[in-house]
């Protein structure tokens, strides 16, 4: 006897756990919102309850006095009202319609304990442990007793078989209680230090965002002033409104790199050639480079077409800033080599160039906001390359020798 009710009980409430683990899963996938996250716990209970019925062996008793009310308990205290109300309906329809059995007084017991329920909806939320377990020992015992009451049959042939089950009940409530607790507990500390995390990172980029915008406003307000001087020749004026207006721009860099950094991806993922996306950037950036004296090759070692899985755009941004640091390594022009390869752990793209090269330090401070040896560099471009490349799956490397020239290699895993 204790076999059977022990195998009942533990059936019930392995649904109801499958129901808080799944919920616990799908809830901070795609729902923000608190009241929604607690009715998909109802909903998702309803469906595992739809696949108790079909696929257990049900003990209509122990489903009775031992899942209906642990069930209903635990939505109460978790979710409120509103769910509640949902398993609750679910509940009785398995009670009247699919077990046939005496379903009034699990409906009336139920009923009772919901309509208590509406009365703390706005303060479970708000429950320590301790007072959860307190409410939820309490509803049950309720219940409990309204059912034994109402339900002449166990009243007239009281048993160890219903002590048993009883029992168990409490004990199950307990466990669940404490479990649900601890789970829920995890899922809100990992938000708030999501939520830390992120605020740290809001402070700390506007603190560095200001002051890099700062440097070139002072100057600004410099020329202004020099400006504002009386007899100033008009040779000097117009020196000093070009250097104001290069500084507008630095400024505007700034924002605009940072912008690309922090601007979200769309999260397409479009299957893209890169050897075609490396000739479009080619196309792009070859006025540039004739600016300044630069010869660009293209090599491909092969015809196939190289797949990797991205974002056109973001790529070729990448591209661009890369290409472009080359041209600028190159101040009295040079030649620059762009070439694709296939590699046994997926698809690289190289841009070599016969630049000013960089030393082992200078090497290690790539990436790093602002590192930029430029006057009027930013030092957001690899942050900004480096980070969608990362995001794309891709491995980004350097290497270098002073004067000779730079390397910078893009290895994609191919999926
Ligand atoms: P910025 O171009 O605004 O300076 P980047 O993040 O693009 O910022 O680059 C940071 C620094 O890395 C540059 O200032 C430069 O010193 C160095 N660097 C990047 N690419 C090269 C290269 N191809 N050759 C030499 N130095 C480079
Ligand atoms: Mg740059």
């Amino acid at each position: 006897m204790l076999h059977s009710i022990v195998s009942h009980e533990l059936h019930g409430l392995f649904y109801l756990m499958s129901a808080t683990l799944i919920h616990q899963v799908l809830a901070p996938l795609f729902i923000y919102k608190e009241q929604q996250r607690n009715l998909l716990f109802g909903i998702l209970l309803t469906i595992l309850l739809f696949f108790y019925w079909n696929f257990e062996d049900i003990d209509p008793f122990i489903y009775s006095l031992h899942f209906l009310p642990l069930s209903l308990t635990t939505v109460i205290i978790f979710a409120g009202f509103v769910p509640a109300a949902m398993t609750w309906i679910s509940f009785n329809i398995g009670c009247m319609l699919i077990l046939n059995y005496y379903w009034e007084p699990a409906l009336l017991s139920s009923a009772f304990i919901l309509l208590g329920s509406y009365y703390i909806r706005h303060k479970v939320n708000q429950l320590n442990l301790k007072l959860k377990l307190t409410y939820a020992m309490g509803l049950l015992a309720v219940y409990e007793v309204l059912y034994a009451m109402l339900a002449t049959y166990i009243r007239s042939y009281f048993s160890l078989y219903v002590l048993y089950t009883i029992s168990f009940t409490f004990i199950s409530l307990l466990f669940i209680i404490f479990l649900v607790f601890h789970v829920k507990k995890h899922e809100f500390h990992r938000q708030r230090i999501i939520a830390i995390e992120k605020d740290r990172m809001i402070g700390q980029l506007a603190a560095t965002i200001s002051h890099e915008i700062r440097n070139p406003l002072t100057s600004i307000r410099g020329f202004l002033q020099l400006l504002d001087q009386k007899e100033l020749p008009l040779h000097d004026q117009k020196r000093y409104i070009e250097l104001a207006l290069s500084g507008v721009d630095q400024a505007n860099t700034i924002i605009n790199d940072y912008l690309n950094y922090a601007k979200p991806s769309n999260g397409l993922q479009e299957q893209l050639d890169i050897k075609e996306e490396l000739e479009a950037t080619l196309r792009f950036i070859t006025p540039l480079a004739t600016d300044h004296q630069v010869v660009i090759h293209i090599v491909h070692e092969t015809d196939d077409p190289l797949f990797i899985l991205g974002e056109s755009k973001k790529l070729r941004q990448c591209l661009i800033n890369l290409v472009k640091n080359a041209i600028e390594s190159m101040p009295d022009g040079g030649h620059i080599s762009l070439s694709t390869c296939k590699q046994p752990s997926g698809v690289q793209i190289s841009i070599t160039d016969t630049g000013v090269g960089m030393s082992k330090s200078q090497l290690d401070s790539l990436g790093m906001p602002f590192y930029t040896t430029k006057e009027q560099g930013t030092g957001l471009g690899l942050v900004v390359v480096m980070s969608i490349i990362k995001m794309m799956n891709g491995k980004i490397s350097f290497s270098s020798a002073i004067n000779q020239g730079t390397q910078c290699s893009i290895l994609f895993q191919q999926k």
